[in-house]
């Protein structure tokens, strides 16, 4: 989508129709551009009314990425990240890794209202629509190695559930609807609410750079919940009203500086304790399912300090490193 289309619908309401004229006249372009541009919109997902003399209207009131109240909302925590919005990108993890290879500083987040190229673990893909879902990263400085960084994406996934849970960012109906699944995910039921994504950038011993990537749905389409291949659900399902993105980035984000404060001194061992109260498949028979295509049944028994998963496999236990499985529930 271009940018205009971007500037355009900061300027539309659900309420009222602005005229394509008023919206030429503050741009400085032409109709026929305004009416490309939101066409482009339209076609992103937006469902946008147009009258001839009456102009746009918005079917459903969206609200955009604001750098400006994402900071009002985030209190302290605006002298330790830096938040930057970007209309479109391939996938703010691959951004913010080559904005880091540039120099970026530790604390530095993108958001992103569409990525083109959202990304899972393993080259999967990570689906969001317009205004539809939250999706950004931040990156963080270590001086340890990446093998000392244990257990990160747990611990984010930790701050993303506390920060859901805090009453007035999100709003949950049920604080406890939402719960973690190993390694990176957060669940509700056994549907996916949103995904982690960490990667790291540096030699064995440090120092290590860290992109930690986020993607939370809030009003997944039915088309987009049959584009995707497990069952997934969203915050529109699960709380009161839909929250503002902008409070919730901003709450996200002064939980992951916590958290990540702390891990930077502790690791994952102080967290431990916490994440195995929250994780929905603690002491359930899971299918462990491996890259090739193989599969093998097992008790969630424990989480390991290096953010390992320890099952029992027939009496025997073992640990299971992420990054080389993916977890489901048995009867899933
Ligand atoms: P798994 O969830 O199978 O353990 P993973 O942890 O490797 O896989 P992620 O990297 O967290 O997965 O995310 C990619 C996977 O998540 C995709 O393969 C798809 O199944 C699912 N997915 C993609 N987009 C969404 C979304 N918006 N909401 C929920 N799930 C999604």
């Amino acid at each position: 989508m271009r940018p205009l289309a971007f500037s355009l619908l900061r300027e539309l309401s659900h309420e009222h129709f602005v005229s394509g004229a008023r919206l030429a006249e503050k741009y400085g372009v032409s109709r026929s551009a305004v009416s490309d541009a939101l066409r482009d919109a339209k076609n992103s997902g937006i469902r946008i009314f147009s009258l001839t003399r009456k102009g746009y209207r918005l079917a459903a009131p969206i609200e955009l990425l604001d750098v400006d109240r994402i900071r009002a909302a985030l209190g302290n925590t605006a002298k330790r990240v830096d938040v930057e919005v970007l209309a479109t990108i391939d996938s703010t993890n691959s951004e913010l890794m080559r904005r880091a290879t540039g120099g970026a500083p530790g604390g530095f987040c993108l958001a992103a209202e569409v990525q083109t190229a959202g990304r899972g673990r393993r080259g999967r893909v990570w689906h969001s629509a317009l205004g539809d879902s939250l999706t950004f990263s931040l990156l963080w400085r270590f001086d340890k190695g990446a093998a000392q960084l244990g257990g990160l994406s747990l611990v984010v996934g930790l701050a993303v559930l506390r920060a859901l849970r805090t009453p007035g960012d999100t709003g949950l109906r049920d604080p406890h609807s939402v719960a973690l699944k190993w390694p990176n995910d957060l669940v509700a039921g056994q549907a996916k609410l949103a995904g982690v994504l960490v990667e790291t950038q540096g030699e064995m011993l440090g120092p290590t750079t860290v992109v930690i990537g986020i993607g939370i749905n809030l009003n997944l389409s039915d088309t987009q919940k049959n584009n995707i291949n497990q069952p997934a659900t969203d915050l529109n399902a699960l709380c009161v009203q839909l929250p503002s993105r902008n409070r919730l980035l901003a709450g996200i984000l002064r939980e992951l500086v916590l958290v990540l404060d702390e891990f930077r001194v502790t690791g994952f061992q102080t967290f431990k304790a916490a994440w195995r109260e929250q994780h929905a498949l603690q002491g359930k028979a899971v299918r462990v399912l491996h890259v090739d295509g193989s599969s093998l049944d097992a008790t969630v028994k424990d989480v390991a300090e290096d953010g390992a998963l320890i099952v029992t496999v027939k009496g025997k236990v073992l640990h299971i490193a992420a990054g080389e499985v993916s977890l489901r529930g048995a009867k899933q």
